[in-house]
């Protein structure tokens, strides 16, 4: 007698290329998975300014519908949202991606996925930033950058800005702070500059963490080589959330930072402040 054959996939969104089973149908991020039960549950529905993306040199002025995915690829000891990122949210509805591109335009200039991280929605994106785009509207990812190069460029494809993190200049720090890996998010950042899209970058200092200058010069150095030097970066102050307790960043110190990387670059904000 044959027995019944176990379900098995392999998701290719981002380099942790998880397996879903019957047994462990969900993936790390919690939002895919066996039949992909993600699809459409969305997490925080606000009209926002496009400046608190943060895209600074981008449609200034204008206003995007809002939100993201319960759930994330990375688990940063610090994050900011970790209450809809790292844990099940009860503030989670359904929206078909007709219902989500239309109340964008009826509320705004357009959408951005954002708050946790979007790129693990992709199936969603695909399918409702073109129903933006139709409607001559504007569609931004603000996103961690750990993502596989395929999808990548698929979403590449029906967006039009993206605010991608670079976390520090070490992979140490991705691998212990984040459960992610530097290179990947470097070749997102490299992708993302040379494709039609607009791009920004987020540097959230750290005290003790990503507040070596030396560090800071080397990813400085790096982002002009490789985006160009009019990339706008976004040097932000941490606070302290989730898991991370050290104290904010001092004013002082991001005022540092944001002088070194001027050194190399000519639109570097301070930011959270
Ligand atoms: S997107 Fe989610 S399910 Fe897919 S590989 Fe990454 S963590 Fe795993």
């Amino acid at each position: 007698m044959g027995g019944v054959t176990e379900r098995r996939e392999q998701c290719h969104i981002c380099p942790h290329e998880c397996v879903f089973t019957e047994k462990h149908p969900l993936g790390r991020c919690r939002v895919r998975g066996l039949d992909n039960p993600g699809y459409g549950m969305c997490v925080g529905l606000a009209v926002d300014p496009i400046e608190k993306k943060p895209l600074i040199n981008f449609h200034r002025g204008a206003t995007v519908l809002s939100t993201g995915p319960n759930g994330c690829n990375l688990t940063c000891l610090n994050c900011q949202n970790w209450h809809i990122s790292q844990q099940k949210s009860t503030m989670v509805q359904y929206m078909s991606p007709a219902e989500l591109a239309n109340l964008a335009m009826e509320k705004s200039d357009g959408l951005a996925f954002t708050y946790t991280e979007p790129t693990i929605w992709y199936e969603y994106i695909m399918d409702t930033a073109p129903l933006v785009k139709e409607q001559n509207g504007i569609v931004i990812m603000v996103s961690n950058g750990y993502v596989n190069k395929n999808p990548l460029q698929d979403l590449i494809s029906v967006t039009d800005a993206w605010n991608i993190d670079l976390k520090a200049w070490s992979n140490d720090f991705y691998r212990k702070i984040c459960g992610g890996d530097l290179q990947t998010v470097k070749n997102s950042i490299e992708m993302v500059a040379a494709s039609h899209c607009h791009l920004e970058v987020t540097w959230l200092l750290i005290p003790g963490h990503n507040d070596d200058p030396h560090q800071i010069t080397d990813a400085a150095k790096w982002i002009k080589a490789a985006t160009g030097e009019n990339t706008t970066l976004h040097v932000s102050r941490y606070f302290p959330r989730y898991r991370m307790s050290i104290p904010a960043t001092p004013i002082s110190m991001l005022n540092e930072a944001v002088a070194l990387f001027r050194k190399h670059l000519r639109n570097v904000y301070p930011g959270n402040i």
